[in-house]
C-alpha cells in the first residue's frame, strides 16, 4: 500500500524548510540564524524519515505486484496443465485425474490427486500397495490415502471336507 501520508507529511516537510531557508534568508543575528539552521536541520529530517517510509511502502508494493504476477502465470500453466487430465473412477467410485491418451506423449501413465488439482496444486498419486484385489495411492500434497478394495479372493470350497 502507498503509504499517502508519508508522502504528504515529506511534502509538507519540505515545503516547511523552504520556509525556513526563505525567512532564514532576512536574518542577521547570528543567534536567530542558528535557531533556524537548527529547525531546519529537524524538518528536513522528518522529511527524510517521510521519505523513505513512502519508498518503503511503493517497494512493498512492487513485491506484491511481483508475486501476484507470478501467480496468474502459474495459475494459467496450471489449467493448461490441467486440460491434459481427465477425471477417472480408479475404483469403487474413487476417482483422480488421469493423463489422457493422447495426452502422454514420452510420459509414464499417471494419475494426479483429484482434490489438490481442485485446489490449483498438482500432485501425482503414487501407488503404495498394489494387488489383484486391492490397492492403495496416497497423494503427498495432502497426504490423502486412497484404499480401493477390488473384491474379495475366491473362498476355498469346504463342503468337500466335511465327509
Ligand atoms: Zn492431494
Amino acid at each position: 500500500m502507498v503509504d499517502m501520508a508519508a508522502i504528504g507529511s515529506a511534502v509538507g516537510s519540505l515545503k516547511a524548510a523552504g520556509d525556513i531557508a526563505y525567512a532564514m534568508l532576512k536574518l542577521h543575528d547570528a543567534k536567530a540564524l542558528q535557531e533556524k539552521t537548527i529547525e531546519l536541520n529537524s524538518v528536513i529530517i522528518a522529511a527524510q524519515r517521510d521519505a523513505m517510509a513512502a519508498h518503503t511502502a511503493q517497494t512493498d508494493l512492487v513485491a506484491e505486484i511481483r508475486d501476484l504476477k507470478e501467480e496468474i502465470t502459474r495459475m494459467k500453466n496450471w489449467e493448461a496443465d490441467k486440460a491434459r487430465y481427465e477425471l477417472a473412477d480408479i475404483g469403487a467410485g474413487i476417482v483422480a485425474l488421469a493423463i489422457k491418451k493422447a495426452e502422454r506423449g514420452s510420459e509414464p501413465f499417471h494419475r494426479i490427486c483429484a482434490d489438490c488439482a481442485t485446489n490449483g496444486k498438482k500432485f501425482y498419486l503414487q501407488p503404495v500397495l498394489s494387488g489383484p484385489y486391492y490397492e492403495k495411492y496416497k497423494c503427498h500434497g495432502c497426504g490423502i490415502e486412497l484404499e480401493i478394495h477390488k473384491g474379495n479372493p475366491p473362498q476355498p470350497d469346504w463342503r468337500g471336507e466335511e465327509d
